[in-house]
């Protein structure tokens, strides 16, 4: 059944991209990289990444940490700070990749995570912007408000004692969200919030919500299709899975 939806899944998006020519901009996201060793099964072979960076730099597009124009640009985020994307750090140098990693604070020297030492080496990396998945990966509308705003609170406060750096992004741990989610974030001082909603960088129902498309596994059609912004017409779906008032 799982393989059927993917497969459906899929099509869906290969044929919505046909519709879209226009190079908006958009943010994809994985777990994590890996050559040799891996550390997730949600992460990706080295060489499917590399061919993503090639399909995106070919297709006209400019790799950046941030997104300023509402056309031609791509942010690449990984979730979670696993060890793959340390071990192959050359390549993100080697080759500029700009990368937006979200570090969940108290798995910070955790098995298969990078450590303090390791999270400071990166954040002084050019291509590396240091950015906040919470203190413990807890899903935010299932917890108490109070519990929310701790888990924002401290991991802010933990990541930037470490780096020395302010952090101003915020990732919702399975994409999950509510209201009070985001007045707590603003609040705390995050400035830019990404959900895991697919589809273009601009979100009219969440014009404060950055949306990502999940990428870790796209094979070529289906990422250049999802570069088109075919998985747009998910977004709803995924906003009735992720959100709650
Ligand atoms: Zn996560």
């Amino acid at each position: 059944m799982k393989a059927l939806i993917s497969v459906v899944r899929i099509w869906v998006v290969r044929v919505a991209s046909l519709f879209y020519f226009k190079n908006r901009s958009k943010v994809i996201f994985y777990h994590d990289i890996h050559s040799d060793k891996q550390y997730t099964d949600m992460s990706t072979p080295i060489e499917l990444f590399k061919k993503h960076i090639n399909i995106v730099r070919e297709s006209g597009y400019e790799i950046v940490n941030e997104i300023t124009n509402t056309k031609g640009q791509i942010e690449i985020c990984f979730d979670d700070a696993f060890l793959g994307l340390y071990d192959n750090i050359e390549l993100i140098k080697e080759q500029n990749i700009p990368v937006n990693l979200f570090v969940i604070s108290s798995f910070l020297e955790k098995e298969n995570h990078i450590n303090t030492e390791q999270l400071i080496e990166l954040s002084k990396l050019e291509q590396v912007t240091i950015s906040s998945h919470t203190k413990s990966h807890k899903t935010l509308n299932c917890i108490s408000e109070n519990e929310a705003k701790q888990e924002l609170k401290d991991s802010k406060f933990e990541l930037e004692n470490l780096i020395k750096m302010e952090v101003t992004s915020l990732c919702f741990p399975e994409g999950k969200f509510n209201c009070n989610v985001i007045e707590i974030a603003k609040k705390l001082g995050y400035i830019k919030l990404y959900s895991s909603l697919p589809g273009f960088y601009i979100d009219e129902f969440f014009p404060n919500i950055k949306k990502r498309s999940l990428v870790q596994f796209s094979e070529e059609k289906e990422f250049k299709a999802i570069l088109k912004g075919g998985d747009h017409v998910l977004g709803l779906w995924y906003k009735f899975k992720h959100f709650s008032k």
